[in-house]
Order: C-alpha cells, then structure tokens, then sequence
C-alpha cells in the first residue's frame, strides 16, 4: 500500500529537519537511494548532498544504531565495511592518502542507524570539512574529544573491549 512507502519527497541528506532518522534501516533503490553495491550483511550508496567528490555510506544491514553500540564481537562486520569502502575507492582510482572513513559520535548523528562515511578528499569547503573532524589520542587514548571517529581509531578501540563516545576512550579498567 502507499501509505508504507518513503514520500519521495524527502530529502535524504543528513541535515534535513524530516524526522527520518530510521531511513537508512530500509536503503534499497526503490526506497529512492543511488545504490552502489550490495551483499546480504552490508549495503553501500552515494550521499545526497556530498561533502567532497565521491562521499558514499557503508552500513550494516542489520540495525545498528551508532559506533557507541559496537563491541569487539563487531570487528569483523567493521572491517568487512572498510574494505568495501576501499575496493569502491580504488574502482574510483582513488589514492591512498585522499581516503577517508568515519563515523559520527551520537548525539552529532541525525541518522539512528551505523553508517560509515566513505570519502575521497578535499572536502568542498571549509564548512564540509568541520563535520568530519579526526583528532589523534594522546596515548594511551585512541582518540581526542571529537564527534567523527576514524574508521581505523573505531576498531583499535573496540578490539580493546572499550567503547567509543565524544571524550577521549578510556583506559580499559582493571576488574576487581
Ligand atoms: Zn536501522
Ligand atoms: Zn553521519
């Protein structure tokens, strides 16, 4: 019926005012999406409104809400998502060093549903750029106080059993 499909008018753009925040949860064409790739776990399709020259997302099928969820037993589905986020990249020619892949920090997401940003620097300008800030830890932190966390900062960070928010991570703590 068509009282269940996505209005079409919508704008799918992450700063839309819509409340369409469990958008990515149905990503298909139909659903009005620039689908580049797909597999049974992980879907992938170009951004609306890109920030730089090839801005696409990589998100799980299975509903996860943000980066703040995942767990050390998410590693394998994160790096299955990185290296889709390559091979596309590299179909792009896409250097190396022009590669860049990250998660907005809840609550500096406006979608409710994991996706990684994939993208191909420079940003547009300068206004793009702020939204995908990467700041180094000092160490033993994986990460400085950031709403973007790197794809790679991500998987060191719960490969230690730790989780990811806005502040610098944690040290693991010591039970007992
Ligand atoms: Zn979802
Ligand atoms: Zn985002």
């Amino acid at each position: 019926m068509r009282t269940k499909a996505l209005p079409l008018h919508l704008s799918l753009h992450e700063d839309s005012k819509y409340d369409q925040s469990r958008a990515f949860c149905n990503v298909s064409t139909e659903n009005g999406f620039e689908v580049m790739w797909e597999d049974e776990n992980l879907v992938t399709f170009r951004v609306r409104d890109p920030a730089c020259e090839h801005h696409f997302q990589v998100i799980p099928k299975e509903h996860i809400p943000s980066v703040r969820q995942l767990r050390k037993s998410n590693v394998e589905t994160l790096k299955a998502m990185v290296n889709v986020g390559h091979q596309l990249l590299e179909q792009l020619a896409v250097e190396n060093t022009m590669r860049k892949m990250g998660f907005h920090i809840p609550p500096f997401n406006s979608m409710g549903h994991l996706h990684l940003h994939v993208q191909a620097l420079p940003y547009k300008n300068f206004s793009k750029k702020l939204k995908y800030p990467i700041v180094d830890g000092f160490k033993p932190f994986q990460k400085g106080f950031s709403w973007f966390v790197e794809a790679h900062q991500t998987i060191s960070i719960i490969q230690q059993d730790r989780s990811v928010g806005l502040f610098p991570c944690e040290e693991a703590r010591s039970r007992g």
